[in-house]
């Protein structure tokens, strides 16, 4: 289904000015479908899917055919709800703003009587409400409906369903017999086409259907999290799908700071916007986004409004929205472009309620899923490596090594051996350390060389690493040298500046130890003693339970007993150790960021 320019809809300069300030470029399916024709004062039955686009595609030619003269009611919409109806209201006052001398008011129950009267008393064109209300004041006098022009009912079989029939009716054969109809339903049961039927004359049937209109194909998905653990959901479900271009979308400017940076200290390319960031830098991280120059943007809604990106693979809604409007909003921004999106939103506690209520109120299609387990997540990298390596070879997208190859042959090494050392490498491992044994805990707070000097540069196509294998440029290696390719330049440098994370090696380490990750690190000017007292102080622990630290410049591995590192690793969160907000997790579990 097509999509105009709204210039070419016939609306009003004023019109067009207030679509360009709401920042719509150009004219949904539905409303380029249905504004030139209700403004040629047909009746018309509207079908479209939730989110794309029917207020106003309703509220356009109403605001045109109000008469700013005439103070008298000449549209009236009918809405299944309040929200429904404050919320037409507000788009409506946006789209009528630079038309002077129209006016609109919602009314609907629960609201007092005497502010509306007032507002109708003042004389208002355009009334917004729901029928047991219209009704409500068409019974006292106090709406009066002699000079209405056009009705228009929003989400009519909504209407039906709560139980409006026998109000809408009466509304409808109250008022004039020259008006126009607008007529909006999801669905066309028999109820409905009975009062179609019954009551417009010839209309135009006008459908969108979903597929034709491009609206995404979203596949939703909803996961119970307890708020402490959403990252490590996050960074899971990140790592199993292997994306790698997405928004995270959290409710306020703070949450949006610190999981962006708990997200780079994971070694996730990420960035951030909000309102407290300025326009330039805006822009600039806008510019960097469209570029892929990171992966992950994290933003408020507001934030993000203004961005016109449409190919996502992945929203995750870290925080919950609002409400559906916003929901649908967000998550509009994957899987356009007849390609399959996906939306992952968590919530906790007592969210699922919120959740439920909107799916109801938006009749959302999202399921229930489950977080991967760290089994799954390993099993993911895993073969999303084989993958590149065979697709590597099948496509032969790889230049002969032969010369270094052969002699390593001849040096009597078996190519199965050269392969897994190749494969090490990939994987962030560095020359001999496989299975090197960690130091043994010696006194509390030892501090112990590191363990693994990661590589500078990221070896391409290690698993999380990304893209096919078969894209890695060669960084101008020549044929004969070893080193692996570098990373930070060429097609990929933008998101492969910096690992995705590099796995502790787990064999070989200290009998009844395990390794935690803390946030904290050199930069912070952390010393080992100030961990250990740390840990021993909030857990209360005897300090023995830490064995060595391993300070990195903006991160520390930490080992602990292994029977309290689940304890120490609760304990610890969100405690604050020289400046910083402490966010530990399992090394195990944890994609750790680049060695630094
Ligand atoms: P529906 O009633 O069909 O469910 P809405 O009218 O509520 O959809 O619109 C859904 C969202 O899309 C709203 O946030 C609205 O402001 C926005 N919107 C509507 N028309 C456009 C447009 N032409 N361009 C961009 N956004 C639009
Ligand atoms: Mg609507």
């Amino acid at each position: 289904m097509e999509k105009k320019p709204f210039d070419q809809l016939g609306v009003s300069p004023e019109i067009l000015k207030a679509v360009e300030k709401m920042g719509f470029e150009e004219a949904s399916p539905i409303q380029t479908a249905v504004i030139p024709v209700a403004l040629a004062g047909k009746d018309v039955i509207g079908m479209s899917a939730t989110g794309s686009g029917k207020t106003a595609a309703f509220a356009i030619p109403a605001i045109e055919r109000a008469d700013p003269k005439e103070r008298a009611v000449q549209v009236l919409i009918l809405c299944p709800t309040r929200e429904l109806a404050v919320q037409v209201s507000e788009e409506f006052g946006k789209l009528s703003l630079f038309k002077r001398g129209i006016s609109g008011v919602p009314i609907y129950g629960g609201q007092s009587y005497e502010r509306q009267f007032r507002a109708l008393h003042f004389g208002v064109q355009i009334v917004i409400g729901t029928p047991g209300r219209v009704m409500d004041h068409m019974d006292r006098g106090t709406l009066k409906l002699d000079k209405l022009k056009l009705i228009i009912l929003d989400e009519a079989d909504r209407m039906l369903d709560m139980g409006f029939r026998e109000d809408i009716e009466k509304i409808l054969t109250a008022v004039p017999e020259s008006r126009q109809m607008l007529f909006f339903s999801a669905t066309m049961p028999r109820p409905i086409q009975d009062l179609i039927g019954r009551f417009a004359k010839d209309p135009a049937w006008i459908k969108i259907d979903s597929v034709a209109q491009n609206r995404p194909q979203v596949e939703q998905t909803y996961f119970e999290v307890d708020r402490r653990s959403k990252i490590e959901a996050l960074t899971r479900l990140i790592d199993v799908n292997d994306f790698r271009y997405g928004i995270i979308f959290c409710s306020t400017k703070i949450m949006v700071d610190e999981l962006d940076e708990q997200l780079h200290a994971r070694g996730y390319s990420t960035d951030r916007l909000h309102g407290d960031i300025t326009q330039a830098q805006r822009t600039r991280t806008m510019a960097k986004f469209h570029e892929r120059k990171f992966e992950f943007l994290v933003a408020t809604d507001v934030a993000a409004r203004g961005l016109d990106v449409d190919d996502l693979e992945v929203v995750f809604n870290f925080d919950l929205p609002n409400d559906a409007e916003d929901y649908t909003h967000r998550i509009g921004r994957t899987g356009r472009a007849g390609r399959k999106g996906r939306a992952y939103t968590f919530v906790s506690g007592q969210e699922i309620y919120k959740l439920q209520g909107m799916v109801r109120w938006a009749r959302l299609d999202i399921r229930r899923g489950r977080i991967p387990s760290l089994d799954e997540v390993e099993e993911a990298r895993t073969s999303v490596f084989f993958e590149k390596i065979r697709a590597t070879l099948d496509e032969k997208k790889f230049r002969p090594h032969d010369r270094m190859i052969d002699r390593l042959l001849d040096q009597g090494y078996a190519s199965t051996d050269i392969c897994s050392a190749l494969i090490h490498l990939l994987q962030g491992g560095a020359p001999g350390t496989v299975a090197s044994s960690a130091p043994p805990v010696s006194a509390a707070a030892a501090v112990k060389p590191a363990r693994t000097a990661a590589p500078k540069a990221p070896a391409p196509g290690s698993p999380g690493e990304g893209r096919a294998a078969a894209d890695v440029p060669y960084a101008g290696a020549t044929a004969d040298e070893a080193a692996p390719p570098a990373g930070g330049d060429g097609p990929l440098g933008a998101v492969s500046s910096k690992p995705r994370y590099e796995r502790v090696a787990r064999t070989g380490r200290t009998a009844g130890m395990t390794t935690i990750f803390l946030n904290v690190g050199r930069k912070d000017l952390v010393l080992p003693g100030d961990i250990v007292g740390k840990i021993a102080g909030v857990t209360r622990l005897p300090s023995s339970v830490v064995g060595a630290i391993d300070l990195h410049q903006r991160h520390s591995l930490v080992d602990v007993a292994e029977n309290e590192a689940e304890f120490i690793v609760k304990k610890m969160a969100g405690i604050r150790l020289k400046g910083a907000t402490l966010a530990p997790a399992l090394a195990s579990e944890t994609p750790l960021p680049a060695a630094d």
